[in-house]
């Protein structure tokens, strides 16, 4: 589990590090470590487009579940449903690392988003 995680952080920065040299390096809030300050793309937005800063925020974010799933498994806390505190299988968590729920409770909080009777935000 924890190798195929930090490969798929290994593979994130890979694809994050291509997408930063391709736009001839004019985007120093996309690097490896542009998920350690979130919100802090501000600097280059105009430098990038939309597509891109969505890609760099989309990745930025998964680098961070990452490393969270990463911190989890290493204090033995992966895989664990944060709702009802159940076990997710291992099967779903390689499909998505960063999955937080299990798969019941997912498709709970998904029915009460849409049904706009989520938790209260
Ligand atoms: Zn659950």
């Amino acid at each position: 589990m924890s190798k195929r995680l930090q490969q798929a952080r290994e593979d994130m920065l890979r694809t994050v590090r291509a997408r930063t040299e391709a736009a001839e390096g004019d985007a120093p809030t996309i690097g490896p470590l542009a998920h350690e300050a979130p919100g802090d793309d501000r600097v280059s937005a105009e430098m990038i487009s939309h597509e891109e800063q969505y890609f760099a925020r989309h990745e930025s974010e998964m680098l961070q579940a990452i490393d969270i799933a990463l911190g989890k498994l290493e204090s033995g806390g992966a895989g664990i449903c944060e709702s009802c505190g159940c076990a997710i299988p291992d099967a779903r968590l390689l499909a998505t690392p960063t999955v937080r729920h299990c798969i019941g409770c997912q498709e709970r909080i998904e029915k009460e988003q849409h049904s706009g009777r989520g938790p209260s935000m």
